[in-house]
């Protein structure tokens, strides 16, 4: 049987861990050829063993989504290396806790950099490609953060909501080109960014607190966002655009 992905080439940030890695495999498995990315070049140069070893196509490349001209290089490599871009999963993204005051106007320049700027700049560097390839499908990682308050990590849910509503601006733009533009709200995931955010000693409350606030009384694992990509990477999402995808237990339902 075909994979949901097949004869499609995607490009994937922040995938050497996390929900990135969980679609990067995911998608190899539909089909997808991929160009994937991230900083971290160890882990990323094992996932794409890993991809290769089960017969999936896949080239690691190094690129900080805050680079320009290393945006450029990853666009230029997938279509010369694959011949098209028909997806972009614009993943990588660093959390902060910090409230307004907490906040160093150095730390919230780097989270805008990251989450929001990188995020623009991977648009920008795909379209053309998008374009030769007669459309595409952009799909935006926001967060639950960019949905509702949550009291504190202000710079991060600053770069969620915007995110959110430049997702759904360039959808606009773009629709007529048949480039879909979507966003995915994920809730609390079982990532190495929840892990690293809680400390050492306040992990024993993390279930009791999911337990209460999340309606499905779970975390949720990081394939549980890669098959909402999944879906709005593929063909099966064709009406869909400048939308945003919740995938979060509930928590936002309240
Ligand atoms: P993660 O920390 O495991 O993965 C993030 C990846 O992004 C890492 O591999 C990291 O190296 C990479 N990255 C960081 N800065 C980068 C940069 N400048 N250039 C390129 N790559 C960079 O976390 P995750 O949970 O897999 O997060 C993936 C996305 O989901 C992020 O955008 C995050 O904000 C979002 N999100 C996560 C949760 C959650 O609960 N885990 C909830 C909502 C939204």
């Amino acid at each position: 049987m075909a994979g949901r992905l097949e004869g499609k080439v995607g490009l994937i940030t922040g995938a050497a861990r996390g929900q990135g890695a969980a679609e990067a495999a995911l998608f190899a498995r539909e089909g997808a050829r991929l160009l994937i990315t991230d900083i971290l070049v160890e882990p990323l140069g094992k996932l794409a063993e890993e991809i290769a070893s089960g017969g999936g196509e896949v080239v690691a490349q190094r690129l900080d989504v805050q680079e320009e001209e290393q945006w450029s290089e990853a666009a230029r490599l997938a279509e010369n290396r694959f011949g098209r871009i028909d997806f972009l999963i614009n993943n990588a993204g660093i959390a902060d806790s910090a409230g307004v005051e907490d906040t160093t106007r150095e730390r919230w320049d780097q989270i805008i950099a990251i989450n929001q700027t990188g995020v623009w700049l991977g648009m920008r560097a795909v379209l053309p490609a998008m374009r030769r390839a007669g459309g595409g499908s952009i799909i935006n990682i926001s967060s639950i953060y960019g949905l509702i308050g949550s009291g504190t990590s202000v710079a991060y849910h600053g770069t969620k909501g915007a995110v959110r509503l430049l997702t759904k601006t360039a959808a606009i733009e773009y629709a007529a080109e048949g480039i879909r533009i979507n966003s995915i709200h994920p809730g609390f995931i079982d990532t190495e960014m929840v892990r690293d955010a809680v400390p050492e000693e306040m992990r024993g409350q993390i279930e009791p607190m999911i337990a209460t606030s999340v309606p499905l009384a779970r975390m949720g694992v990081a394939e549980d966002i890669a098959y909402g990509a999944l879906y709005l990477a593929s063909d099966e999402s064709a009406y869909m655009t400048g939308s945003e995808l919740v995938i979060d237990g509930g928590v936002t339902a309240r």
